[in-house]
């Protein structure tokens, strides 16, 4: 049976009809690119075949019914006067927070639903499950209610939700990689005006592949560290008379740190950005030139300003670059927002086994949790299912 079939028979039975249609977004994974979407700068995400899948129909007494699969508890019952930015602390935040946008941004023909949410994204792993829930909730309110929002303004709504309704200050790039990215390639956004090119990414038709290794570890401070690095971003930025970091040219780098004087934490951080913004480019360049293998020693380049200027690391990431890069990977990088989440390892098809197993013997031997290894395909954006 379908995995579409499945959700819409557990949606009748918890809510004593078939859904009016299933919906499914994807978890992704960052190429290049990090910590350059809240400096208007570059990313380079593509989509995983870890999706989010909605099966829901319409309401119109003003109710909203949320079920997910992946969390205990049964069906939680909300109105939508009800809705308060700031109030959920638990995952209905989020699915609420996109009605709550909508209907914000003047979309009250939304006037209810029930939504039963399962899903194969890994939640908390930097792949994005937060994001994934936010846009498979908002493409099916949109179909169903005929919204007229496509890409990335339905993103936008997405990252209103999150940033607004559950709290969390996050970029715009998740929300727009699950939105808008297509099978067998990379999305090259440009965050400050979100205009996007799809660059080819088949590693498989060349005879490689993209490992993500999920460390499993999530450090509670991560969220303080992320606004830490984010304020010293726009300290940067105003010291430098920019708007933001990335207008600051990459020739210019060392004259713009020159600028910023002795205060070396600022520095770090404008060195990551600018050169990072200047890796994504690279990057686009060689896969658009057909130089696939040449992406991995940006990669690593990418990771070493991860770890020593933005230093946003952790000693299991850095184990995976390390025992991957030993082992004979391409290239290796951490992906995410940092200290804990998720590393991507360019490999030979011919290595993924060796070098697999070369991390796996790693972390045993540091006594770290096991990470879980799998292979990420380029997959397909948002999209209606049924
Ligand atoms: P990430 O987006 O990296 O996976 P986040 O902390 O941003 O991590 O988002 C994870 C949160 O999103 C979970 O703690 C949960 O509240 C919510 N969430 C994600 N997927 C689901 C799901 N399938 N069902 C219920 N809640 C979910
Ligand atoms: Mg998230």
């Amino acid at each position: 049976m379908s995995e579409a079939v499945v959700v819409a028979e557990r949606f009748e039975a918890l809510y004593g009809a078939e859904p009016e249609g299933v919906w499914a977004a994807p978890g992704r994974v960052n190429l290049i690119g990090e910590h350059t979407d809240y400096n208007d700068g570059f990313v380079m995400p593509f989509a995983l075949p870890h999706t989010t899948v909605a099966a829901v129909s319409r309401r119109t007494d003003g109710v909203l019914r949320l079920h997910s699969d992946d969390v205990e508890g049964g069906v939680v019952e909300l109105t939508l006067d009800g809705l308060v930015p700031g109030a959920d602390r638990s995952w209905t935040a989020y699915p609420s927070g996109v009605v709550w946008a909508l209907r914000e941004a003047g979309h009250t023909a939304v006037t209810g639903a029930d939504i039963h949410l399962t899903s194969t994204v890994p939640t908390g792993a930097g792949l994005s499950s937060s994001a994934a829930l936010e846009v498979v909730v908002a493409l099916a309110l949109n179909d169903l209610f005929g919204l007229g929002l496509k890409g990335w303004r339905l993103a936008r709504l997405c990252q209103r939700a999150e940033n607004v309704y559950v709290g969390a200050p996050t970029g715009i790039m998740d929300q727009t990689a699950s939105a808008c990215c297509e099978s067998g390639h990379a999305l090259f956004l440009d965050t400050r005006d979100l205009s996007q090119r799809q660059i080819p990414f088949d590693l498989a038709a060349e005879g490689m592949q993209l490992l993500v290794v999920d460390t499993q570890v999530k450090h509670s401070h991560s969220e303080g560290e992320y606004g830490k690095r984010r304020a010293g971003c726009e300290k940067g930025a105003a010291l430098l008379g920019v708007d933001a970091l990335r207008d600051v040219a990459y020739d210019e780098l060392d004259a713009a740190l020159d600028r910023i004087g002795d205060d070396e934490e600022v520095r770090r951080l404008v060195r990551h950005v600018v050169t990072e913004d200047q890796r994504v480019e690279r990057v686009v360049s060689l896969l658009r030139s057909g130089e696939t293998r040449a992406i991995g020693p940006v990669l690593v380049e990418g990771h070493a300003s991860l770890r020593d200027d933005f230093r946003i690391s952790c000693p299991e990431l850095d184990l995976v670059v390390d025992t991957a890069l030993a082992s004979g990977a391409l290239g290796a990088r951490m992906t995410g927002g940092g200290f804990g989440g998720s590393a991507i390892v360019l490999v030979d098809a011919t290595d993924a086994d060796a070098v697999t197993k070369a991390i796996e013997e790693a972390f045993a031997a540091a006594d770290f949790t096991a990470p879980r290894v799998f292979v990420a395909v380029p997959s397909a954006g948002a999209r209606r299912v049924v």
